[in-house]
């Protein structure tokens, strides 16, 4: 068992992107702990008549730029300390790409895929029951993560609005259309991967057309990013998920692949023509232009990132990088865009939805897109000036920008 502890490593890179920045901690001390923390715990009824106990966990990070914002996340791994982090980075990612939110996170530890629906539906109520006094349209507004979707979101809305006693659909974004959600959502972090793809590619001269492509992870996410980037011309040449990977150097046939996963089968199970079957671990190792990583943290880690081929990594995922693989990357002159840039069109088309929630009236999807597009190319654009006015790495630039936005608003605010 490693002892890596993501909430270690963000606090480590905040005080050292602060010191570059010639901060004093009086800027930046408040920004390594979360505001408040909520732990529950949630007796469910299972389809067998006995009653289990889950865990779960909110954390609210910073409210100093605007209401809590993030995602909740079901999985075995969920603690704490992961919490903390991806609450963090929230706050960080919502000052890059400059939308009026502070950070939040949520999460069950739970393997969502031994539920059934049913359970599932019971324990996302219970969760909601739980947090519902600590969330609220303009305190802290979750939305999908790892392993949750619209379908959930809409359980928590509709708890959330009996609770309320009215209808509340501002509480939460990443919601079926049906019932307030944004069109372009589902879409909309893939999109912004495929935007800071295109746009790093674009300062070194090149295209996304012919770029040999990896994506590791196929969840709703990663799935979304191989699909519009093979639509943009790139060259997927490797995929993974939790079963293992497929890869290909001449490019895999994505529609095929996307038709099998979305039957919600596993890729090991794939039966594609001159289709290489490789681990998980591999499909970070194998060749390739840009390697875009879509699961879980820690991927990316001292052991590994010597091996890493690709000349470009751009973070789908949160926190798939260690503070020491960062630096190994570094040296070595491999480019990375940080996950708090790349990953940001999820909650930028989160804002857009509570926007449209809160004035009752909605935009068309290419309202919705351009506006994602104006939104992740200037976030992009201001992190990019920024390392190359400082001579920094992308991820030291966007902490930077970050930092900047936050610490301002502190001393306006005061503490
Ligand atoms: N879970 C997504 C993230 O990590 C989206 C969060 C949101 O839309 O609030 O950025």
């Amino acid at each position: 068992m490693s002892t890596y502890n993501p909430y270690e490593n963000v606090q480590a890179v905040i005080k050292s992107e602060a010191e570059k920045l010639e901060l004093s901690e009086n800027d930046y001390i408040s920004f390594l702990y979360p505001e408040r923390e909520l732990k529950v715990n949630l007796p469910v009824k299972m389809d067998n008549g006995t009653i289990k106990v889950f865990e779960g966990y909110r954390v609210q990070h910073s409210s100093i730029r605007g209401a809590c914002k993030g995602g909740i996340r079901f999985h075995p791994q969920v603690d704490d300390n992961e919490v903390r982090a991806l609450a963090t980075w929230m706050t960080f990612k919502c000052a890059v790409a400059g939308i009026p939110y502070g950070g939040a996170k949520g999460g069950i530890k739970v393997d969502p895929v031994a539920l059934s629906k049913g359970e599932l539906e019971r324990l996302t109520r219970k969760f909601t029951t739980a947090i519902a006094s600590f969330i609220g349209p303009q305190k802290d507004i979750p939305a999908p993560d790892v392993n949750t979707n619209g379908e959930i979101m809409g359980w928590l809305m509709d708890t959330y609005s009996t609770l309320a006693g009215q209808n509340s659909p501002e509480v939460v974004t990443g919601k079926p259309i049906e019932i307030g959600g944004s069109l372009g959502r589902t879409e909309a972090t893939g999109r912004g991967v495929m935007i800071a793809t295109r746009e790093i590619l674009k300062t070194q001269g090149k295209q996304i057309a012919g770029a040999k492509v990896i994506v590791q992870g196929m969840g709703n996410v990663g799935s979304i990013s191989a699909k519009l980037l093979s639509e943009a011309g790139a060259v997927i040449v490797g995929v993974s998920d939790v079963s293992g990977g497929i890869y290909n150097s001449n490019g895999l046939d994505m529609t095929d692949i996307l038709k099998h996963t979305g039957g919600k089968k596993p890729l090991k199970d794939y039966k594609g023509k001159d289709i290489k079957f490789i681990t998980n671990k591999e499909s970070l190792e194998s060749d390739c232009d840009v390697l875009v990583p879509h699961a879980l943290e820690n991927q990316i880690n001292g052991e590994n990132a010597q091996k890493i081929k690709a000349k470009l990594i751009v973070e789908g995922a949160n926190g798939p990088t260690t503070v020491e693989a960062d630096k190994i990357l570094e040296k070595r002159g491999i480019v990375v865009v940080p996950d708090i840039l790349a990953n940001a069109g999820g909650v930028v088309v989160s804002y857009f939805e509570w926007v449209q929630n809160l004035q009752s009236f909605y935009w068309s999807l290419e309202e919705v897109n351009t506006r994602l597009n104006q939104t992740m190319t200037s976030a992009f654009e201001n992190v990019y000036q920024t390392q190359a006015k400082y001579k920094t790495s992308l991820r030291t630039a966007a902490y930077m920008v970050a930092i900047k936005k936050l610490a301002d608003a502190q001393r306006i605010r005061g503490v």
